[in-house]
């Protein structure tokens, strides 16, 4: 790749969709948090921890990511996380970041709800107030855990639905398809929260489908595997569905082998509103443009290319269109 076409990736104006802000914990920052809340951990160093990093799919990838989040207890350390990948994502010029989080993961260790949200919502409105990053917080339901368990969190979430623009499903998906979720994301629906949900990544096509049509979701998250089936994936490129795309985290996880197998390029020839994204960036390699410079490194993707990420970046985010068309006209000018 040429140093323009990097350097053009770097500094284009970009939205982040589908970050779980867990997920963003490194191993620096995990013994930092562990020292200051007394939690013993079960790595001897930091470079223990890195390490135990090399897991070979969803499930060995989920036990170590469940490990990390032990160390968050109180309402600082949850800023303190979200601060973290807040500066990664300013260098990377991310303008609009719409961040996961996944309150199970806490309340069932004993956090109250309010420390992990409070802590959040906080860090992204410092972000706005000093930077002038827009962004909003997802609320993830763990799809391994029940439906109920999924109701209990909505209720904890009613003092705080103004500091949430929507919900999620993630986690585990095999074995977990969306529609164990119906009901939970219908009621949400009907308080006006934004829906997505994670299919098609690990799981079939088949779940794709049943997101959009019983969860009602208004982006896949991953989709990858959608290419499989050729009336899902016309229907998707119909109806402009946004598919938020974590190419480090595939490789990673194994979904695709090597850089050079993953069908980014696939999905946009297909006329997919694909997106990229990092996933869970300090457990799978890498941040928003380590993601870009991957993939452009690894396929035949040109500047064009760069520009239609870019642009379906801000018109699958959840802004108002006002807000939209001022970013895209700024990813225009970046690319004048
Ligand atoms: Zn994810």
């Amino acid at each position: 790749m040429d140093q323009a076409l990097r350097d053009l990736l770097q500094r284009m104006p970009k939205a982040e969709l589908h970050i779980h802000i867990e997920g963003s914990l490194e191993p620096e920052l995990i013994f930092a948090l562990a020292e200051r809340n007394q939690v013993k951990l079960d790595y001897p160093s930091v470079e223990a921890l890195r390490r135990a990093y090399a897991f070979t799919d969803l499930q060995s990838f989920l036990d170590i990511y469940y490990a990390g989040a032990s160390v968050l207890l109180k309402e600082q350390d949850f800023y303190d996380m979200t601060w973290a990948y807040l500066q990664k994502a300013r260098q990377d010029n991310v303008r609009h970041a719409e961040i996961f989080f996944d309150p199970q993961t806490h309340t069932d260790r004993g956090v109250p709800f309010e420390i992990a949200i409070n802590g959040i919502h906080r860090a992204l409105q410092d972000a706005r107030a000093q930077w002038g990053m827009s962004g909003g917080l997802i609320m993830c339901f763990l799809r391994h855990l029940s439906e109920e368990d999924a109701f209990k969190t909505l209720e904890q979430a009613m003092p705080h639905l103004d500091k949430i623009i929507g919900v999620g499903l993630d986690s585990s998906e095999r074995g977990h398809p969306p529609e164990k979720f119906a009901r939970v994301f219908a009621r949400c629906g009907e308080l006006g929260l934004h829906r997505v949900a994670h299919a098609g990544e690990e799981g079939p096509p088949e779940y794709i489908r049943n997101a959009l049509d019983i969860l009602k979701v208004e982006r896949i998250d991953h989709g990858v595997r959608c290419l499989e089936d050729p009336a899902l994936t016309e229907r998707l490129a119909r109806e402009g569905m946004p598919l938020t795309v974590c190419p480090l985290s595939n490789i990673k996880l194994r979904v695709f082998d090597r850089n050079a197998d993953h069908n980014l390029r696939a999905l946009l020839d297909a006329g997919l509103a694909a997106t990229v994204n990092s996933d869970d960036p300090a457990y799978f390699g890498g941040y928003m443009n380590d993601n870009f410079i991957a993939m452009f490194e690894a396929l035949p993707l040109e500047r064009r290319h760069a520009w239609q990420l870019a642009r379906n970046s801000f018109v699958a985010a959840f802004l108002d269109e006002d807000k939209k068309k001022a970013f895209v006209d700024e990813v225009d000018a970046c690319f004048a």
